[in-house]
């Protein structure tokens, strides 16, 4: 039989559509689902931000494309039995200014949306080898759920981060107003000046050691699509799978550079949370004052504080100390977490 060999992106789109990650979508756009997620934000009438499809490129269409039925593996492994009903094309252009607005050409997800897709399969699984659809990163919602049986409330945060102090102080937030919080890392980083997966990882538990058991851990293994807006959405609807009641936007949440307004993730996740079925939880950013002492997200104490007091605090400048070799300062990171990072906790730091 013919085989075809997925990256670690569908892989991780197949685990979260397979699982329920991705509920209402059970499965990748078709041609009409593709369009009209793109154009309404709807899939079979139900809200639906982002288009999760199933491309590939021009080499692997023209090994495959007189097939019908092609195995699927995963890193040499066998993972499941397909049938091809249909190839099709999207405008690529469209997707573009959907997702990232008018000056999408430049956008590192788009240049890799349109190396990699040449070419969209619409398919069904004829046959599916469960043994092998697992990763070691991947927890399906239906098994972290049964631990969630008392949790009343469950606030998320999506991160791709290592936690600085801002971070933390989203975290203690929560804390106070929900009955727990889920830490819930993007894992699945492709792009130079990143961080490492594992580094992401070892940093957000020992964030969550800090919590007195108020804290959970799931990973979200997917990959950055940087879509702004649309991708929040899509994050506010993987936690409302995993369980959360609540969820954490931020401040230019699955941004990139200057493609997206401060908050337009935010309020676009505000806005269609009823559709969203997930309460999302809108504040300020908080930055540190040198006047309070402390990381604030209000206007400080009758205006007392002048804003040259203030200071951003982001993980731009954290990887910047990182890659000049610079240690970095308590206000910015818990020294607990500081330790354990280096330059070489970034992707290809050297290389750049
Ligand atoms: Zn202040």
């Amino acid at each position: 039989m013919n085989s075809l060999s997925v990256t670690n992106e569908q892989f991780s789109d197949i685990l979260n559509l397979y699982y329920g990650s991705y509920f209402p979508l059970k499965h990748f756009n078709d041609e009409k689902n593709f369009k009209n997620i793109l154009l309404k934000k709807k899939v079979n009438n139900k809200f639906f931000p982002l288009p999760i499809f199933f491309g590939i490129n021009k080499k692997k269409y023209f090994k495959i494309k007189n097939k019908k039925i092609i195995k699927l593996f995963f890193e040499n492994k066998y993972i499941a039995a397909i049938k091809i009903k249909n190839f099709f094309n999207i405008k690529k252009k469209i997707f573009g200014r959907k997702l990232f607005g008018l000056n999408y050409k430049k956008h590192p997800y788009y240049l890799k949306f349109s190396k990699e897709n040449y070419i969209f399969l619409d398919f069904e699984y004829i046959k599916i080898n469960k043994k092998n659809l697992r990763h070691k990163y991947f927890v399906p919602p239906s098994i972290f759920k049964k631990k969630l049986k008392k949790v009343s409330t469950l606030a998320g945060f999506h991160t791709r981060n290592v936690p600085h102090t801002a971070h933390q102080w989203v975290h203690k937030f929560m804390i106070k107003k929900y009955s727990k919080i889920l830490i819930q890392p993007l894992i699945g980083q492709y792009k130079k000046g990143e961080y490492l997966d594992s580094t992401i990882i070892k940093a957000n538990l020992l964030a969550i050691q800090m919590y007195d058991k108020k804290a959970l851990y799931v990973p979200y293994f997917s990959y950055p699509r940087y879509g702004g807006p649309l991708e929040s959405a899509l994050h506010a609807l993987v936690r409302k799978n995993y369980g959360c009641t609540h969820f954490w936007v931020g401040r230019d949440h699955a941004g990139y550079k200057k493609y997206f307004s401060k908050y337009s993730s935010q309020s676009f996740c505000f806005k269609n949370q009823n559709k969203l079925g997930i309460k999302i939880i809108v504040q300020k950013e908080p930055y540190y004052c040198h006047g309070c002492k402390k990381i604030v997200n209000k206007k400080c104490l009758k205006n007392l504080c002048k804003r040259s007091l203030k200071i951003v605090i982001s993980g731009t400048k954290v990887r910047n100390y990182l890659r000049k070799n610079k240690d970095i300062p308590e206000i910015i990171m818990n020294k607990k977490i500081s330790k354990i990072l280096n330059k070489n906790s970034i992707i290809n730091s050297l290389k750049k």
